[in-house]
């Protein structure tokens, strides 16, 4: 903690994968011969740089620029790239520290890392996120590449982002590389199912967790954060499975449908217009409600809630909230977003026995479908949705398995996080130790 000052979300991340690891270091005491917690909680290379642009008033604006290459001992480095005005060191090297464990739980070949910029994408126009872009990518570049590192998106980086990132990249190394971003349109590059990904992929593992109780999705009320690319698809996918969702949230407050939110609407008014989530209820009329300043977990006390799947930011949902999920009710609770649910809140579900699914575990759909982008792009080939939506399906059923038989085989059935961090713990640092000392 003292070589990181000031990085509490770091802190945080590392905190809850080294809780579950007592019963793994007793039983291998090669790692900690290794000094592999040592290491791998250093990352192997960190680059900040300045961001210049100029805005559309004609005046230069810096912004800050992070890439973390956390661990590559499973392969190139994989993971987005968040544009938010709250982004610092502590937030890259968190996400990125998450990222090692999920990748490695996908049991595909991408190693961990995570950047992004404090750059905010709100209010701005076309052009001058197209400028800002073009300015990231002129500096990260020269760390990138199809077999180096491969970012994606994340919180403020979709499709437009990844299309002008891609672009300066292509211009500046001459080279149609498209397995060097995922998350590409997909007339240059992208795959189907992407843009979906780790939202269904969330229900699917939720749909999982719920069958080792004998319940499922259908006729569940769902409570789920935020209304981004996580968010919206993965309500898609419950109302699919027979639940209804009937909250939703932006940083401005939180929306109440008791009729279920009605996706269309939603990315018309959130992923099209760039709206605020108030919109919504203009359009929507009947029962739906907007509550300014509240978050979706205040909706908690108006009905019973089954399940509850938090995919906006880290530590959203707090222990309050918890509690009165579990007062309404709550059976699961999955994470579609990083570390979106404090420690105290954490400590408060497990007791009341919710089922539980981390977000290395439960959001790691997107990454996994990332990398079935890559393995598209290498082969210069493209898959149907059905096709790689089973592919999807498939690879979360397995992570489901790996976390439930890991957790078994540790003595803590059922437990999630525990299954979770020692499976992807596990898994990276055998890699580790066979590469020597790196
Ligand atoms: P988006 O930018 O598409 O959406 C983020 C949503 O969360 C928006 O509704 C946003 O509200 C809300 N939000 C963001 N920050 C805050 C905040 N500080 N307080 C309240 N609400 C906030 O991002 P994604 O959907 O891509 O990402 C959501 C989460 O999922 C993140 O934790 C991300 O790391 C994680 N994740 C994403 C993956 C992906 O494939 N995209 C893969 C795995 C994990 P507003 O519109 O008002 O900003």
């Amino acid at each position: 903690l003292a070589r990181n000052p000031g990085e509490f979300e770091f802190h945080q991340a590392v905190r809850e994968v080294f809780g579950s690891l007592d019963r793994v270091l007793e039983r291998n005491p090669h790692y900690v011969q290794a000094s592999i917690l040592e290491r791998i909680c250093e990352p192997e290379r960190q680059i900040i740089f300045r961001v210049p642009w100029v805005d559309d008033a004609g005046r230069v604006q810096i912004n800050r620029g992070f890439r973390v290459q956390f661990n590559s001992a499973l392969g190139p480095y994989k993971g987005g790239l968040r544009f938010h005005p709250s982004v610092l060191l502590g937030t890259v090297k968190f996400l990125g520290f998450e990222q090692i464990f999920k990748n490695s739980l996908t049991g595909m070949p991408i190693g961990g890392g995570k950047g992004g910029s404090d750059f905010d994408p709100k209010g701005k126009s076309d052009a001058e996120v197209m400028r800002f872009c073009q300015s990231f990518m002129t500096e990260a570049y020269r760390h990138l590449g199809e077999y180096t590192d491969v970012p994606a998106g994340d919180i403020g980086v979709g499709a437009r982002e990844i299309g002008y990132l891609f672009g300066q990249y292509k211009r500046i190394t001459n080279q149609y590389e498209s397995g060097v971003l995922t998350g590409k349109g997909l007339t240059w590059g992208g795959s189907l199912v992407r843009t979906e990904a780790t939202g269904y992929g969330a229900v699917y593992f939720t749909q999982h967790m719920l069958e080792t109780r004998g319940r499922s999705f259908d006729g569940a009320r769902v409570l789920v954060s935020g209304s981004g690319n996580v968010a919206t698809y993965a309500i898609e996918k419950v109302h699919e499975l027979g639940g209804v969702v009937v909250g939703a949230s932006d940083s401005s407050g939180a929306v109440y449908d008791p009729d279920g939110i009605d996706v269309a609407l939603l990315r018309e008014v959130k992923e099209v217009r760039r709206d605020r989530i108030e919109q919504y209820v203009a359009e929507r009329g009947g029962r739906a409600e907007f509550v300014g300043g509240a978050t979706v977990w205040d909706l908690a006390g108006r009905g019973p809630v089954q399940v509850a799947l938090p995919c906006a930011t880290q530590n959203e949902l707090g222990e309050a909230h918890a509690r009165a999920l579990v007062a309404a009710g709550v059976i699961a609770v999955a994470e579609g977003a990083n570390m979106p649910t404090t420690p105290e809140a954490i400590t408060v579900l497990r007791e009341a026995g919710v089922l539980f699914g981390p977000g290395k575990a439960a959001n790691a759909g997107g990454v996994a479908t990332s990398a079935l982008e890559m393995q598209q792009n290498a082969s210069r080939d493209s898959w149907s949705f059905e096709h790689t939506e089973q592919r999807l399906a498939e690879i979360m059923a397995s992570i489901h398995e790996r976390c439930a038989t890991t957790a078994d085989e540790y003595g803590a059935p059922g437990d999630y996080v525990v299954g979770a961090n020692i499976a992807g713990f596990v898994r990276a640092a055998d890699a580790m130790l066979a590469l020597g000392v790196i």
